[in-house]
């Protein structure tokens, strides 16, 4: 389970003051859940994400994962922890002068793992994502939903309890978005693992989350089962992300 409270991120500005990305967040991720993060450009989805993969040191609040505060982790617990988490982004990151199979490999063997170790762990999550046979080829030679799927292979190479994905389905077509997005559903059913899903697409919540956290102007505004929300959105932001009320309004 991900406890979240009070996160608050704020960036210092020229004038000696400071910018407060997002303020007070409350989040509870239970394990298992596909949870989906919805907000427009400059919500402060990014922030939050980087705050929970810990890239990002947030200025107050805190984060559980399993009961174990995290915010305070440095050195070596720190990169243990960063290990438990999955990344997922938009532009699939990959190393383009490596091969599939050496992408999938690369956070073992960041961690140390050996070489036979690596490989027989990258074939059976390439396997897992649909790409047994495209091990020897390198990014270029894939098309945007192949190299997605490396890239979620990728984020389960270090057995994550947690995957998270940054507008996963941004850069990808409608079929192509509905093929990746049936994969994470499976890869959470089959494995367990837990989602969360940072979007600015209401499809996307609509098709895989069973829970959903709306931000707006670096505040939750709601959060809830998806269903719920879906059915009797409270506020303003929610509804024109529904579309069921138009922009200008
Ligand atoms: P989103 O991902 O929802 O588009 P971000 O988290 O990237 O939103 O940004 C939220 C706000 O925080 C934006 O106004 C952005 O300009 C500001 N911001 C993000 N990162 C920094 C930073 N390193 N320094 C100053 N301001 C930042």
């Amino acid at each position: 389970m991900i406890e979240i409270q009070g996160l608050t991120k704020a960036y210092p500005v020229k004038d000696g003051g400071a910018f407060t990305a997002i303020e007070g967040i409350d989040l509870t991720v239970q394990d298992g859940d596909i949870f989906g993060i919805i907000g427009m450009s400059g919500a402060g989805k990014s922030t939050l994400v980087r705050c929970i993969n810990l890239l990002e040191q947030p200025t107050a609040g805190s984060i559980r994962i399993d009961g174990v505060e995290v915010t305070a982790a440095r050195g070596k617990d720190l990169l243990a922890l960063r290990r438990k988490i999955g990344m997922v982004f938009q532009k699939f990151n990959l190393l383009m002068q490596r091969t599939i199979l050496d992408n999938v490999a690369l956070p073992l063997e960041i961690a140390g793992v050996d070489k036979e170790a690596r490989e027989t762990r990258a074939k059976e999550l390439l396997e897992l994502v649909g790409l047994g046979d495209q091990g020897s080829k390198y990014p270029a030679q894939l098309s945007g939903g192949q190299q997605q799927r490396v890239s979620i292979a990728r984020a389960l190479a270090n057995h994550p309890s947690l995957i998270l994905c940054d507008e996963p389905t941004s850069a990808l077509d409608s079929l192509t978005t509905n093929s990746i997005l049936k994969l994470l559903r499976d890869i959470n059913r089959k494995l367990g693992v837990t989602i969360i899903i940072i979007t600015h697409e209401i499809s996307v919540v609509e098709k895989i989350c069973n829970r959903v956290a709306v931000i707006d102007s670096s505040v939750i505004v709601e959060q809830g089962d998806v269903a719920e929300i879906m059915a009797h959105p409270k506020e303003e932001i929610t509804k024109k992300l529904l579309g069921e009320v138009s922009w200008d309004a």
